[in-house]
């Protein structure tokens, strides 16, 4: 495993993270979702992230459960508040009194004292944005979280945020945006202004929730038991990627991939790490030898030819 800093912080993340939205809790069965963590371990994963939403809260007893017994010093558990998740109009947000509410359940469920990164899950535009830092402050205090992060926040917003983190005594170290070979939002805006602000970006989808590995085939009907046939959620998300052009372009990345020597799924992971930003790269998986595959994107340089010819394939 390689290690880079979250942002301009002192943390060290693992270049490759593991994350367990739709997956744990959901789509599959405990022992599999304890085995995928036993793979990350195995692979020297040492950063895991999760939400207080993702599978209804169970995602975070799951992988609390499955690092029970770790050394804590070792691992960096990131977690996120702000999705709805209770009926009433406090179980959202970025509220001071939802995000000092959920750190506590969050912090319960995964069985442990502290996070080592808490994330603004999205920007609340009904909460003044003083307040929620004051309370993301007031938990960096308390010890319940090391550093704060934010998710899918606009480059405006995270000049803010960082600009009040400062003035409130704390860092903003890290944006967590989607990101892969199919979706290049964040290199406008976000990217410069996070270079700019020392603000690391941990990645999410790297493979496009698997349609990079090229198992989605055009005209074909999605492989059995994969995200796009989950039908208690992973179906709806995927659909986005799931046209007969990007499956088209997707294949023809396959060269690119062999002369590489790597798979599509390792091709994918690779690229995003290439841009250095990059903090790290959130995989997910339904089962351990897909870690154990797109780990092998650690360390990979990819050539100034091969990141043309994705270009010319995908569209920049
Ligand atoms: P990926 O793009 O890595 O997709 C993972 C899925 O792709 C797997 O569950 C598996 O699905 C399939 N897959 C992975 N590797 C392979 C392989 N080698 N061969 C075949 N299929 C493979 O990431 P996710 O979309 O899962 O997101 C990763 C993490 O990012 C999440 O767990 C979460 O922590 C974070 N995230 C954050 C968001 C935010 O708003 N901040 C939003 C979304 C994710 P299957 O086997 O079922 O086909």
């Amino acid at each position: 495993m390689h290690f880079r800093h979250l942002g301009s912080s002192g943390l060290m993340v693992s270049e490759i993270s593991y994350g367990n939205w739709l997956t744990h809790g959901s789509q599959v069965e405990e022992a599999a979702a304890v085995a995928c963590v036993r793979a990350a371990l195995d692979e020297g994963i040492t950063t895991f992230d999760t939400a207080d939403v993702y599978a209804g809260t169970r995602a975070e007893e799951v992988l609390g459960r499955a690092l029970q017994g770790q050394r804590r010093e070792g691992l960096e558990i990131f977690t996120k508040v702000y999705w709805p998740t209770g009926p009433g109009p406090n179980d959202r947000g970025l509220s001071r009194k939802h995000i000092l509410e959920s750190i506590h359940g969050s912090l319960r469920r995964l069985k442990t004292d502290y996070v080592d990164l808490y994330q603004a899950h999205r920007y609340d535009t009904e909460t003044p944005l003083e307040e929620t830092m004051q309370a993301f402050a007031d938990v960096v205090r308390q010890g319940k979280a090391h550093y704060i992060g934010v998710s899918e926040w606009t480059a405006e917003q995270l000049r803010e945020g960082v600009k009040l983190a400062r003035q409130l005594g704390f860092q903003l170290v890290s944006s967590q945006p989607q990101y892969s070979m199919l979706w290049r939002v964040i290199e406008a805006e976000v990217v410069p202004a996070s270079q700019e602000l020392g603000v690391g970006q941990v990645v999410f989808s790297p493979i496009a929730q698997g349609v990079l590995t090229g198992k989605y085939r055009p005209g074909q009907k999605p492989p059995e038991g994969s995200r796009a046939t989950d039908e208690k959620g992973g179906a709806s998300f995927i659909q986005r990627f799931l046209n007969d052009d990007v499956l088209t372009r997707v294949q023809q990345l396959t060269p690119v991939a062999q002369e590489a020597g790597l798979s599509l799924a390792q091709l994918a992971v690779a690229w995003v790490l290439q841009n250095p930003n990059v903090s790290s790269a959130i995989i997910g998986a339904s089962r351990p030898e897909q870690v154990k595959e797109n780990v092998k994107a650690v360390g990979v340089k990819l050539s100034q030819d091969a990141m043309r010819r994705i270009d010319s394939i995908l569209g920049p």
